[in-house]
């Protein structure tokens, strides 16, 4: 990149440890994988100091103040979002055919028109710019409605309001902004946004859609293409994150990400494929094409190089959504299989019977119970403050709730059998219950790949949780620093550790001495925080589900009383175990010999084990 078109320099930082990702030592990464690193180092924010419930669980602090009592919802807030709720429920239930939208992979325009109609497409956004205003709870709840019937309905309202463009003008857009654009989105002006590109997935790094400012400064022109972009083909307006000119830091020229808001009327822009999926058959996603695209100034979110900070922000709260939609459809899962087990007789005895079918059955209903738990307390949290830290507990809900309702969802097929296989249409055909077990199925496997895989959401959420820790102690163990500040930083952590380790009620003080084995290599090691990071999440499972089972008490009779306990009490049984089960594996496991496999697999050196097939890929 020429330094001739770089933007005024930024302060020098004089402490390197203050430099974003000093904390990790990134001197034996590959170029591309330091660049990457660095980029989405820079666009985090700051740890809070608000701390947070599942972020203090890894510092070996059990706040159970921040999640018990549980925050229940408040009656007025709850009436307000009823009335919504309500409509949308009549609406689904009366007018819209979901196997129908899904065979035709079209939405009809009548549904869109009516969801606009009763403000589904403004649900968050404030009554001043023209929407509902309904709360981060209540817009859960209808994800949780829409999630229960129709996953294409779901990803068309979802995508457009909690990563479209009302959620990041909502968190960072000025005042003109607002006024210019919400109250179209409100009325039902679908948006989208596009981050992802061919060979941007997870990394943004590689980003080559670019935006070049014109000589006058007044506009930025827009060239690239964009990969699935869900709404793309329907939207009127989207946000467009792009790479504008480097900026100097530190004598370097530093990377730059910038999010516009694009009309998708402006000339240039062009909707180049519709794509087409396994599941989500109507789904308006498509690739978009911006060929010298002028776009106003004035239509750059947040500031010239925040884009990345933009996109990370907006998905922190938008990728609250998802678990909400996969608790609605864990819940249709439950009542299709509870009908089925119950009436289907199989071996002289109703399948629900047989204890294979009934251990599945269970682990449904507990983990969906579970679910709802970690969702509505996080959901909670954004109402009290938009500013909370839900960082680890969002991405907490989102890895937890679309692994486990992939489960459900695989658990319920194989309980329905070969009627788990057959289409709705087939089974209506023939005159058999028409559940829809395989349109569920096919919908619900992407909802581990986007919006932050699960690999990424675990990196995520090992990066932030062990903040504290590698604040402290990483200066120590990087060698790309002075030795002098070495030594000051392994004073600093001494002095820190020696009050903190003994103050631990965990038996084994895993993090910590993984961080002494593995030193500045710690991060990647990506199996094992994987094991800290699903035990971190189960705990704040576990605690989110008492905490509100505690609160359904006081409202039940006695026998909802005991049916709750029963249900929690297994839920926390069987947590405690894949607790145990990690714990072990931290000490025992073959990560190393299946590292070195994959490594001879990916050299080719196995090439023997696919001989008598057809089709191989060379
Ligand atoms: C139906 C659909 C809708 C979408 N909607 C949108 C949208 O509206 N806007 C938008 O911008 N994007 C959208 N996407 C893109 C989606 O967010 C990406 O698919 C997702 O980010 C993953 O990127 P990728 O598919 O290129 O996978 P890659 O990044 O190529 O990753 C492939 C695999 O490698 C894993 N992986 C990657 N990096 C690492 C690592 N460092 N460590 C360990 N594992 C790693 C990933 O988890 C994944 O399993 C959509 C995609 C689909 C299929």
């Amino acid at each position: 990149m020429s330094s001739t078109n770089t933007v005024p320099n930024e302060p020098e930082r004089k402490n390197p440890v203050e430099e974003p990702g000093a904390a990790i030592d990134t001197s034996k990464m590959s170029a591309g994988q330091r660049a990457a690193l660095e980029l989405t180092e820079a666009a985090r924010d700051a740890a809070s100091e608000r701390g947070s419930f599942a972020g203090g669980l890894f510092m070996g602090q059990f706040g159970l103040d921040a999640v018990h009592p549980f925050p229940s919802q408040k009656p007025e807030d709850r009436d307000q979002g009823d009335a919504f709720l309500q409509r949308l429920e009549r609406f689904l239930r009366e007018q819209v055919d979901p196997d129908e939208i899904d065979r035709t992979g079209e939405i009809p325009p009548g549904t869109i028109r009516e969801l606009a109609a009763m403000g589904a497409f403004g649900i968050k956004i404030s009554p001043d710019y023209g929407g509902l205003g309904l709360s981060q709870t209540n817009y859960c709840r209808a994800a949780i409605l829409l999630g229960s019937y129709c996953g294409n309905l779901t990803a068309l309202i979802s995508a457009h309001q909690s990563i479209g463009v009302p959620q990041p003008l909502i968190l960072f857009g000025n005042e003109e902004q607002k006024r210019k654009f919400l109250p179209r989105m409100a009325k039902g002006e679908i948006s989208a946004f596009a981050l992802t590109e061919s060979g941007v997935g997870s990394d943004p790094a590689k980003m080559q859609t670019r935006a070049e400012p014109t000589p006058d400064g007044s506009h930025f022109v827009l060239n690239g293409e964009k990969l699935w972009c869900t709404n793309g083909t329907k939207a009127g307006v989207i946000v467009v994150m792009a790479r504008t000119p480097p900026k100097m830091v530190n004598g370097k020229p530093k990377d730059q990400i910038t999010a516009f808001i694009v009309e998708m009327d402006t000339p240039g822009v062009e909707v180049a494929h519709r794509c087409r999926f396994m599941g989500l058959r109507a789904l308006y996603n498509g690739v978009i094409r911006f060929t010298d695209v002028r776009v106003p100034r004035e239509n750059i979110l947040l500031a010239e190089g925040k884009g990345l900070r933009v996109a990370l922000s907006t998905l922190n709260t938008g990728r609250l959504t998802l678990p909400a939609a996969c608790v609605g459809l864990s819940k249709r899962c439950l009542e299709i299989v509870r009908k089925w087990a119950g009436e289907r007789v199989q071996w002289g005895a109703p399948i629900g019977k047989h204890a294979a079918i009934a251990d599945r059955i269970a682990r449904m209903a507990a983990s969906t119970f579970a679910m709802e738990a970690m969702t509505l307390y996080t959901a909670s949290l954004v109402d009290r403050d938009k500013k909370s830290d839900i960082r680890l507990e969002a991405a907490m809900c989102k890895m937890w709730g679309s692994e486990v309702s992939w489960e459900i969802v695989n658990d319920t097929m194989q309980i329905r059998g070969g009627r788990g296989y057959e289409t709705a249409d087939s089974l209506k055909a023939r005159g058999d219950q028409p559940a829809p077990v395989e349109r569920l199925f096919r919908d619900s496997r992407i909802n581990a790949i986007f919006e932050g895989s699960s690999e990424i959401m675990r990196l995520f959420i090992a990066r932030e949780a062990l903040e504290p820790h590698l604040k402290i102690a990483a200066p120590v163990l990087n060698s790309q620093l002075p030795l002098a500040q070495r030594m000051k930083a392994a004073l600093k952590a001494a002095w820190f550790y020696a009050r903190w380790y003994p103050k631990q009620f965990l038996p084994r003080l895993e993090i910590f001495q993984a961080m002494l084995a593995h030193g500045p290599k710690l991060d990647r090691q990506q199996v094992l925080l994987g094991r800290f990071v699903e035990i971190g999440t189960e705990l704040f499972a576990i605690a989110a589900t008492c905490s509100r089972a505690q609160a359904l008490l006081a409202s039940r009779d006695e026998t909802r009383k005991r049916e709750t306990l029963e249900l929690v009490d297994y839920f926390c049984r069987s947590a405690r175990l894949r607790i145990e089960r990690n714990f072990a594996g931290l000490r025992h496991n073959a990560d190393r010999q299946g590292y070195r496999v994959a490594q001879e697999v990916l050299a080719g050196k196995h090439n023997w084990l696919e001989e008598g097939t057809v089709g191989r890929v060379d």
